[in-house]
């Protein structure tokens, strides 16, 4: 039994989710003839409350289309230090869109209103960068699957509005807050320009992830998507596995958030465990005390099959997810309490 808590990325279909893909309607979804991609279009648009929605390979791409729909080469991005626009998708913010990010010093990856105000360069200084674009991320990634305050988010709204600026979200784990507090789909929907979500994370897909927003900024995505190579042919295959996904997958992300709680709480009784921090959703980051090998730890872990990623700096991040059964659960408990 081999325990990967690396990321939610890592699951498999299931024999359900790979009946439906098996059994799906296809045609070229380069001419919008697939009707299951058409059909998880539809049904994503509308459930945010939206115009459009577009599907994507990678979550990189559609948040990369979103930035170049939001801004003109020269132009700059607030986001946080976290961000996976600015850590994680390869430089694509300057090399696809020529923008650089003005980053912001938040707390697990989160930021005030006050904090997009101040990082607002004055439209009319032409000596820096011209701001167009907030970009937020919920829930945080490298912020441990926090959860944003839907308040905050609504005052930064605000500040988009006085400024003119445009507004994204990364909801590559929006489906983990959703579960975990009251707002809902159509209430991020009126919120945001345009959303990104992924569909294979916990939702458990193979591959896939969707750009959702209004006419006027989405009518450039498609050919956005062309040129970065994400224009796919009978891929309706892979959209019934996202269409399983909302119908089977979307309430037991509940099952991820309580197994990793239970794991937060083993880690936080152990000696060798600075600390752990606040676990909302299915994310769990701890620091080692400074003396233990961070190496080592991992070593030990791997030995009893179990594979977890280290984050520099002593921090090690463990994911829940799908394929992380009971069984797994309770021989990794019995594990981590007799280190
Ligand atoms: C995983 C992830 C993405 C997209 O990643 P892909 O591997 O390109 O699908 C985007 N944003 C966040 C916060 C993520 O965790």
């Amino acid at each position: 039994m081999i325990i990967d808590l690396r990321s939610d990325t890592v699951t498999k279909p299931t024999k359900g989710m790979l009946e439906a893909m098996m059994t799906a309607q296809v045609g070229d979804d380069v001419y919008k003839e697939d009707p299951s991609v058409n059909a998880l279009e539809q049904r994503l648009a509308k459930l945010f409350g939206k115009d459009q929605a577009l599907f994507f390979p990678t979550g990189s791409m559609a948040n990369q289309t979103a930035l170049k729909l939001h801004t003109n080469p020269g132009e700059q991005v607030i986001c946080d230090k976290y961000a996976h626009i600015y850590n994680y998708e390869g430089g694509g913010a300057s090399f696809n869109s020529g923008i650089s990010c003005k980053l912001i010093d938040g707390h697990r990856g989160m930021f005030s209103a006050e904090q997009v105000e101040a990082s607002i360069n004055p439209p009319d200084f032409y000596h820096s960068p011209l701001t167009s674009l907030v970009e937020v991320e919920n829930t945080t990634n490298k912020g441990g699957g926090a959860c944003w305050d839907f308040e905050e988010l609504k005052r930064i709204r605000k500040v988009c509005d006085t400024h003119g600026l445009g507004y994204h979200l990364d909801g590559a784990r929006l489906w983990n807050a959703l579960v975990n507090t009251k707002e809902t789909a159509k209430d991020y929907g009126q919120l945001f320009d345009t959303i990104s979500v992924c569909l294979s994370k916990g939702l458990g897909c193979p591959i896939g992830s969707v750009l959702i927003g209004d006419h006027d900024l989405m009518q450039g995505a498609v050919r956005v998507r062309k040129i970065l190579g994400g224009g796919m042919r009978q891929v309706g295959y892979l959209a019934a596995a996202g269409l399983y996904a909302l119908d089977h997958h979307m309430d037991r992300l509940s099952v991820d958030h309580k197994k990793a709680k239970e794991i937060g709480h083993v880690l936080e009784n152990l000696s060798i465990i600075r600390k752990v921090e606040p676990i909302e959703t299915n994310i769990i980051i701890f620091e080692l005390e400074p003396h233990v090998d961070e190496s080592e730890f991992l070593k030990q872990l791997s030995d009893h099959d179990i594979h977890i990623i280290g984050m520099g700096s002593n921090k090690l991040r463990m994911v829940t997810h799908l394929d992380y059964t009971d069984d797994m659960h309770n021989k990794l408990l019995e594990i981590l309490n007799d280190f």
